[in-house]
């Protein structure tokens, strides 16, 4: 089939303007998708695109990501913390009294 013979045999959809084979579908691409979606019903409407759902996971990896740095950070800072007050005589003295290497001593 030619390209001229499909665009004999497409139909323009008077509601969106996009054309269609009406023997092989009921309505254009965009008629298709919203009856799909009312086939659906209200749980249609409540789920999320798949779009909408990787950027969720896309989302929630990059909290969690933030999280596990946030956590990594803060613990390599109070082990080097640690180090530096052990090793340096000074800064014991003017370290808080809440940093338990300082109290124990
Ligand atoms: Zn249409």
């Amino acid at each position: 089939m030619t390209e001229s013979e499909r665009a004999l045999q497409s139909v323009r959809c008077e509601r969106h303007g996009l054309r269609y084979d009406p023997r092989a579908h009921d309505g254009c691409a965009a008629c298709r998708r919203e009856s799909g979606a009312a086939a659906g019903g209200a749980a249609a409407d409540v789920d999320r695109t798949p779009a909408q759902r990787s950027l969720v996971g896309a989302l929630v990896v990059t909290a969690i990501l933030l999280l596990l740095t946030t956590a990594g950070l803060t613990l390599l800072h109070e082990t080097v913390a640690q180090q530096l007050r052990a090793r340096i005589p000074g800064l014991q003295r003017e370290a808080p009294a809440e940093s338990p290497l300082t109290s124990a001593q």
